[in-house]
């Protein structure tokens, strides 16, 4: 079973390479130096990549993060679309009842926009809740489709290694998600319209997830949370807050293995993240 899901994989990401335009292209096996960025730290263990269930702990609304709602109706227009039929009060009544998996339910059922049409499986992000990070990509990528699960491709396999490097588990420290549920096709960006339409599930997380740092990935969800419109390099080094919490852009991981230059300054966002918890974690 596990060697067929494998094939299977490895058939994905040659059909993904094909589409971005070249058949197939050689996935040069990165060494273990390639890719660490630092020595782990703390327990020394290993970060698991996958392989643990989503939250199933029932946390209402209520409990979590009131009024947390401003900053994300500015950035996401409200989230109305042509393809959304709910109204601002059905949200807030929503809102009420809200588990990490009622939304999650949600989202796997969610026809808000085009992009479910051609999903195999919806991911809706999984991890802990009080994460001492939540981190936030893009949106599904192959592998992400056919699991359900983020991050388990090849970026995700990157990703671990980063969280390792600064002394985090994937299972004890941290919530990823992304900000589009379903892959677009052929990984193409995701259109304002989709992200519009998505951006309600993801704001209904945070609130539930209360998150002490957000680690934005790339430039769609940087640009998406914080606001702004400028390039990731202009923005790298800069501390910005959402709902009060300290978030730290930084490059996305399928960006760095492409391009190895920007592994330094990834390195130095993620020291940045990193103190930025032990200040916290000082505090208590
Ligand atoms: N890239 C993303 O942005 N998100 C995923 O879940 C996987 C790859
Ligand atoms: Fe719904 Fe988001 Fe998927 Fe669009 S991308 S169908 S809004 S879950």
């Amino acid at each position: 079973m596990q060697e067929q899901l494998k094939k299977y994989l490895k058939i994905l990401d040659a059909a993904e390479d094909y589409l971005n335009g070249g058949w197939p292209k050689q996935r040069e096996e990165l060494s273990e130096e390639q890719l660490s960025l630092g020595r782990p730290e703390g327990s020394g263990k290993p970060a698991l990549s996958g392989g643990y269930m989503p939250v199933r702990k029932n946390i209402s609304a209520g409990d979590a993060g009131a009024g947390m709602t401003d900053r994300f109706q500015l950035i996401s227009g409200g989230g109305r679309t042509p393809f959304s039929d709910e109204t601002a009060a059905d949200e807030e009544e929503a809102w009420k009842s809200d588990t990490l998996e009622s939304i999650a339910a949600e989202v796997r059922d969610c026809r808000k926009c085009r992009l479910s049409e051609e999903r195999r499986n919806a991911v809706p992000g999984e991890g802990v809740l009080n994460p001492k990070v939540m981190i936030i990509g893009e949106a599904p990528g192959a592998q992400e489709d056919a699991t359900g699960n983020p991050f388990v491709g090849r970026a995700g396999k990157y990703l671990d290694k980063w969280l390792q490097a600064i002394g985090l588990q994937r299972d004890r420290d941290v919530f990823i998600g992304n900000i589009i549920k379903c892959r677009p096709p052929n990984n193409r960006d995701p259109f304002p319209d989709e992200s519009s339409a998505c951006m309600p599930y993801l704001k209904r997380q945070i609130r539930i997830i209360r998150p002490k740092t957000i680690l934005t990935l790339g430039r769609i969800s940087t640009h998406i949370l914080t606001g702004t419109t400028e390039g990731i390099g202009k923005l790298h080094g800069r501390v910005f807050h959402f709902q009060g919490v300290p978030l730290v852009p930084t490059y996305h991981p399928s960006g760095v293995l492409r391009n190895p230059v920007y592994r330094k300054p990834v390195w130095d966002d993620l020291r940045t993240l990193k103190r930025i918890i032990e200040d916290q974690d000082r505090k208590g």
